[in-house]
């Protein structure tokens, strides 16, 4: 383990709020590593912001909104999981043979939920997966679940059925260009009023609902009918809160879906998957969420 700390950070804008540096120092805290982990707002070029850091030493950068695509761009290497994205959340450097700097980009956030949801055991292997909401979170977390390759189909649904869709048919094309269309799980999109008028059968349930809207934070449910809670066997909300309880996980609840969770589990787990991508360790989830909690609780 080297003697100086390893220069990590996070870009974006904004960025004040980012929990990353609290994640990353709770992992490098366990494992007994030094690290200094900053917050680096990008006010012009990413590029150049990035290329700096690296000049400076840096080891690896987490990435966030607004400048994921700008990240995959600059990125010389990418895993398939960033390919799929189209979108980088983690940098990695490599010192090259004659000297030189290349940089792989990864995409941590889809296998972070991934993660999670194994923590959890939440019931994946055959199941029929509702996806509610298709913005950017989903975006990144429909190739996980692809990935896994177990789902029985997946059903997103959207206010604006055009996204959904959009996410459904990119799927489909990147895996038909790349030959693997035989593995593809069976995928629809839908609006709410088709889920709505739709009866609740052997055929058109949901084991899994996850809510990938934006509407626990104004503490507002999706326009999804109480039968396919009655149905499902879990429930996840992107969401998170300090005492881990949303509006969507607690309308899951008393609908008799038991195993109803927060997101806080999806965000240590796409910044535990980049710091393994920096330093080779798979940092422990559980202290660390329960570490976040408490974090959260004193905000
Ligand atoms: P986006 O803004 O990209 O997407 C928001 C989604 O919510 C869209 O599908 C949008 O529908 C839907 N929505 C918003 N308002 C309404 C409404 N009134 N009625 C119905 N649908 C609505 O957000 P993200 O995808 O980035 O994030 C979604 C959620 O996931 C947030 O709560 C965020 O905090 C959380 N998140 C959690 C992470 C974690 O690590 N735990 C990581 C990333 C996100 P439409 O397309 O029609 O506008």
């Amino acid at each position: 383990m080297s003697e100086s700390p390893a220069l990590l950070a996070v870009f974006g804008n904004p960025i004040a709020h980012s929990l990353s540096p609290l994640i990353h120092q709770f992992f490098a805290q366990q494992e007994g590593r030094s690290i200094i982990y900053e917050k680096r707002l990008v006010e012009g070029a990413f590029a150049d912001c990035v290329r700096e850091f690296f000049a400076q030493g840096g080891v690896g950068c987490n990435v966030t909104v607004p400048c994921k695509v700008e990240a995959f761009n600059f990125a010389t290497a990418k895993t398939e999981r960033a390919r799929v994205a189209q979108a980088v959340n983690t940098l990695s450097v490599r010192h090259d043979a004659d000297g030189s700097l290349s940089y792989k980009g990864d995409n941590t956030d889809g296998f972070g939920l991934l993660t999670d949801l194994i923590r959890l055991k939440c019931p994946l292997a055959s199941a029929r997966v509702l996806i509610i909401g298709a913005g950017g979170a989903t975006r990144g977390i429909v190739p996980s679940l692809q990935f896994l390759g177990s789902i029985h189909n997946l059903t997103i649904v959207n206010r604006t059925l055009a996204k959904a869709e959009e996410i459904v048919a990119y799927i489909q094309d990147f895996y038909a260009a790349n030959h693997f269309s035989r593995m593809l799980m069976p995928m629809r999109a839908c609006d709410y009023a088709t889920l709505e008028a739709q009866k609740v059968t052997p055929d058109t349930y949901f084991d899994v609902i996850i809510n990938a809207t934006s509407l626990s934070m104004r503490e507002e449910l999706p326009p999804v009918k109480d039968e396919y809670y009655k149905r499902a066997r879990f429930a996840y909300d992107l969401f998170y809160t300090p005492q881990g309880k949303t509006v969507f996980t607690e309308h899951a609840k008393s609908l008799g879906i038991a195993n109803s969770y927060d997101g806080l589990g999806m965000l240590v787990g796409q910044a535990a998957l980049a710091y393994e991508q920096w330093f080779g360790v798979r940092p422990e989830m559980e202290p660390t969420i329960e570490y976040m909690r408490q974090v959260l609780a004193q905000r």
